[in-house]
């Protein structure tokens, strides 16, 4: 099996140079927070698959959701004028879930980067109903992460998911990411930073001209790009400044989205709503393949109010509201809400957010530690004056030690990601910093 999968797969995050010898970690099996490789060994999952296991590896009401489905109806389309039982059950409860952040209609997507993509285009086509045409520019975050596909590499923020794929979409600016740790203004007072960012918001528009500019897209807390965790004020104030240029915001809440934070999602927890919502990942815990581009009110009713050809949605996809998927997505939300995930990842977020400063206060190499409930890093520097990053090397040789210790983490740059399932329990975080203790020692 190893020497087989080897070769044939093209591991999406292993192909570049450096990790090319490295053989891949097969896994085997999934209970509660762990995950079983090959050789037998039993880790605890501190990246919940991809930010997304939130109830953990052995759900039943999850499988037996997808079982039951799978026996009425494995699969129908839910495209144009077809929709299924469960799509529309799981559509309902996602504009009840998020309807205090003023969300209405669900559009069905096989993940995140078709959430992005969507959204992209139908902030693009909205304005196209509105006879505002010449909107057609968008406004990121450097350090944002919104997907591979085209529309979300080129809103991306990060040169490393960016220069490979260039020339990308005309007509993207990004804004400095409000990021205490490094940022281009040396500040280092988190709300100072935060107006400086909306201040060179307002510039950008300025110098575009806002009747150019569709929407500004962002993630609440941005996650692959290092877990960075804006100031309070700073979702808000961009709120602030679209209302007062006309641009669509979207909230980005594929890692934010069902209490990864803390919140039900990152548009709640900074007071903000968003005129769309891209959601993914946990919606069905992992359990299988699912998005949705989540609509507001504004945006519904210009497509729904439109007599032109603008409305026309052409981008539906094969498994748009796939039934199966739905099936789990209800079953998901329905586990996530009795077992109250938002409030165990509140707290176990403190845990953990105590546990990652004395992490800071023991190992020298450890530059900054960020946390907004249960998503975390630990960023790596040669050395804490010059806080240069810790090189390619060195962070593989954590994370090995880490997993020797037990503990499963990711690499991302120079920084250590944590996404541990929410069901995690106040032991689990404790385990989960030893073994990252470990790590850091092993490694130094
Ligand atoms: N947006 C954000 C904020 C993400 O973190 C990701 C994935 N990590 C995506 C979009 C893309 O989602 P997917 O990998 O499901 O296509």
């Amino acid at each position: 099996l190893v020497e087989n999968n080897a070769k044939p797969i093209w591991h999406p995050m292993a192909h570049p140079a450096e990790m090319r010898a490295q053989p891949p970690r097969i896994i085997m099996k999934g209970e509660g927070v762990h995950v079983t490789d090959i050789d037998g060994r039993t880790v605890l999952d501190a990246v919940g698959g991809l930010w997304n296991v939130n109830l953990g590896y052995s759900c039943d009401p999850i499988k037996k959701a997808i079982t039951d489905q799978l026996d009425a109806l494995p699969y129908y389309s839910g495209f144009r004028g077809a929709s299924t039982g469960p799509s529309i059950e799981l559509a309902y409860e996602l504009t009840e879930w998020f309807k205090p952040e003023g969300m209405v209609r669900a559009f069905f997507t096989s993940g995140g980067s078709d959430s992005v993509e969507s959204a992209l285009r139908l902030a693009r086509q909205y304005w196209k109903i509105k006879g505002q045409a010449d909107r057609t520019k968008f406004l990121a975050l450097k350090k944002g992460y919104h997907g591979t596909h085209f529309g979300g590499a080129s809103v991306n923020g990060n040169a490393n998911f960016r220069r490979n794929y260039e020339p990308l979409l005309p007509g993207v600016f990004h804004i400095p990411a409000p990021w205490t740790y490094r940022n281009p203004f040396n500040e280092t007072d988190p709300i100072k930073l935060a107006q400086l960012c909306a201040a060179a918001m307002e510039d950008e528009i300025t110098f575009q001209g806002a009747d150019t500019i569709a929407a500004f897209i962002m993630e609440p807390v941005l996650g692959a790009g290092g877990v960075i965790v804006p100031p309070d004020n700073f979702m808000k104030l961009a709120r602030e400044i679209c209302d007062r240029h006309g641009i669509l915001m979207i909230s980005d809440e594929v890692v934010t989205g069902f209490g990864r934070t803390g919140a039900w999602s990152g548009s709640r927890l900074w007071g903000v709503k968003p005129d769309m919502m891209t959601i993914a990942k946990a919606i069905t815990s992992g359990y299988f393949p699912l998005g949705a581009t989540l609509i507001g009110e504004k945006i519904a009713e210009a497509f729904e109010a439109d007599t032109t050809s603008f409305s026309s949605i052409g981008h539906g996809y094969t498994y748009s509201g796939h039934p199966v998927g739905c099936a789990a997505g209800v079953a998901a939300l329905a586990e996530t809400r009795r077992l109250k995930l938002d409030e165990n990842a509140a707290a176990r977020g403190k845990d953990l957010a105590d546990a990652l400063a004395q992490l800071k206060a023991r190992h020298p190499s450890v530059g900054d530690v960020r946390s907004k409930g249960l998503m975390a890093a630990i960023e790596l520097v040669a050395d804490r004056d010059s806080k240069k990053p810790a090189d390619k090397k060195t962070m593989a040789k954590v994370a090995d030690a880490t997993y020797e210790a037990g503990v499963m983490v990711r690499v991302s740059g120079n920084n250590i990601i944590l996404s541990p399932p929410l069901i995690l329990t106040s032991a689990d975080v404790t385990r989960m910093a030893e073994g990252i203790s470990a790590g850091l020692s092993a490694a130094s």
